[in-house]
């Protein structure tokens, strides 16, 4: 149970929710956007959190749209992760929402929630920043559509009531060559000692990465490396780990200097498979 009072808004239309955020900051109310809600109810139970208002986007139609256009797959932020796993219309996202959490959960976190919560990992992120994916949000000043990569810093920055609406990806990327490697310390559903989610575009490897800093992260010089294909694997693997954007994340599931261990010789067995055509 939440232990306070405050006004639950279900908006039908975008323009609805921009409306009703607009009057709330008039009326100088704190009101957050609601998509799965496995993390704000467990905040507002904790008491980590207390919004004045809970504005619920899962009746909005453009929040639950899983579906291909001329040049994009269109997803919801309000779709689930389940949703996304089982439609199998982006297969490398779809491997990333089969590893988080549990099945149930996976029914009930949507991906707008795993972007846009607390949690560091936010691992549907990797395979948007290496497809090129883009981005609707929506607030107070109306529609805008950006690139995700330059929305995206660890996490989404958005202004003052914006919301995501849609997330956007290129069809290339739709089947793309990709591999996908999360290790855990200790259950298959834990958080991620490492991330590394890979996509080839044009043979060249793009690699992003979550669980090893303090952030998701795409890195241009780390992809440099990977793909300079006059070192053998164990040097461009060795390089890479030196071009981290700040030291390896140390918590209880590991402490920095074995993530970056961890780390090395994922990406070495990550470029010998792409060098024996085996990924
Ligand atoms: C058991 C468990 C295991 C987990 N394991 C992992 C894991 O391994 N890897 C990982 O990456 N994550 C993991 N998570 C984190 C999970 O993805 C996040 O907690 C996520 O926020 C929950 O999504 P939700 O849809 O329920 O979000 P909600 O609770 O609805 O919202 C979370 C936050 O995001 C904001 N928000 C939601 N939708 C939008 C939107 N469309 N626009 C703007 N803001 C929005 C809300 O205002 C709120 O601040 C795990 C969570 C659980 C419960």
């Amino acid at each position: 149970m939440i232990p306070f009072d405050f006004i639950y808004c279900c908006p039908n239309t975008i323009r609805e929710a921009a409306d009703a955020v607009q009057r709330y900051q008039q009326e100088k109310k704190q009101a957050i956007y609601y998509s799965g809600g496995s993390e704000i109810i467990t905040m507002c139970r904790a008491g980590s959190i207390h919004p004045d208002v809970i504005i619920d986007i899962k009746k909005i139609p453009e929040c639950t749209v899983l579906e291909k256009s001329d040049r994009f797959l269109n997803i919801g932020a309000a779709c689930t992760l389940n949703q996304i796993k089982e439609s199998k219309l982006f297969p490398l996202l779809g491997l990333a929402c089969g590893r988080i959490a549990d099945h149930t959960n996976q029914c009930r976190i949507t991906l707008g929630g795993n972007l846009c919560g607390t949690i560091i990992y936010r691992e549907t992120s990797l395979p948007l920043l290496l497809s090129d994916a883009e981005v609707t949000v929506n607030g107070p000043k109306g529609v805008r559509r950006v690139l995700f990569q330059n929305i995206f810093d660890g996490r989404v920055r958005l202004k003052e009531g914006e919301w995501v609406v849609q997330i956007h990806i290129p069809l290339w990327a739709l089947q793309a060559r990709h591999a996908h490697i999360k290790k855990t310390t200790q259950e298959k559903i834990d958080y991620p000692l490492i991330n590394v989610t890979a996509i080839w575009k044009d043979d060249v490897l793009r690699t992003a990465f979550s669980g090893v800093c303090s952030r998701p992260f795409r890195s241009s010089q780390i992809e440099k490396v990977l793909n300079d294909h006059r070192l053998i694997p164990e040097m461009r693997a060795e390089k890479a780990v030196g071009f981290l954007p700040e030291p390896a994340y140390s918590d209880v599931e590991g402490s920095g200097g074995y993530r970056a261990f961890v780390l090395r010789n994922t990406l070495c067995e990550l470029l010998e498979a792409w060098q024996n055509d085996r990924v």
